[in-house]
């Protein structure tokens, strides 16, 4: 497995408008220094303590990006350096999020988890919860997270014409909220696709993917 080998085939695949996240749970250290030093600057993983223990161990100009599910007990331990959280499904958890983000006088940027696929195991708020959470007048009193988009995953199928349908549905969700600003809000990014399915991911609208097996290899 030569991971900056890997890093650069998938880079020359993507567009450049497509920011690439190489998500390295499970992974050790070893192979993310690698992806370092072939250039690679934003890692993605699942697990909070798992991601402070490399953020302690790696150099500090990476931004690194939580894509797992959040408890709010564990929120504390990420907040002095997260730079960006992809799952965020619900207010209770931005209000906390919010919170500890005031206590380290820093701004934690979101993006918002939609549930797009049909098994009801994956995380994430469904349209009517987002509008919601997007009403809530208690969000506009949160000053330090900013909404900058959505996340999904598409349902665990070889169906490629159901996996193009589900990440549609979420391209307009993306779409249709897309004119809503506030201070604390403004959707820019679409966090969808993963090594089985991004290039798929990305004709449909995405602009960020999740990559984890195709550089790292399998888990
Ligand atoms: C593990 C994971 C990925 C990467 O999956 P690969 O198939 O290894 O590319 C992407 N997104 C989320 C949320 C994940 O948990």
């Amino acid at each position: 497995m030569n991971i900056a080998e890997n890093l650069s085939l998938i880079k020359s695949t993507i567009p450049t408008h497509v920011t690439l996240v190489a998500v390295s749970k499970t992974k050790p250290v070893a192979d993310l220094i690698e992806a370092y030093n072939a250039g690679q600057r934003i890692f993605g993983e699942n697990k909070i303590q798992e991601m402070t223990e490399k953020w302690e161990q790696m150099p500090k100009d990476i931004q690194w990006h939580m894509i797992g599910h959040v408890q709010s007990n564990k929120v504390k331990y990420m907040i002095p350096y997260v730079s960006l959280i992809h799952g965020v499904d619900s207010l209770k958890l931005l209000k906390e999020i919010n919170r500890l983000a005031a206590k380290w006088k820093r701004t934690v940027d979101c993006l918002l988890q939609i549930h797009i696929a049909e098994e009801d195991t994956k995380f994430g708020l469904d349209e009517k919860e987002l509008d919601e959470l997007l009403a809530s007048e208690e969000l506009k009193t949160f000053q330090n997270i900013r909404i900058v988009g959505l996340m999904g995953m598409a349902t665990f199928t070889e169906n490629q014409a159901q996996i193009k349908r589900e990440f549609l549905h979420l391209k307009s969700i993306f779409d249709q909220h897309k004119p809503l600003e506030t201070s604390n809000l403004k959707l820019k990014a679409l966090s969808m696709g993963m090594s089985g399915d991004y290039q798929l991911a990305i004709e449909c609208g995405s602009t960020m993917v999740r990559i984890g097996s195709s550089i790292f290899g399998s888990r």
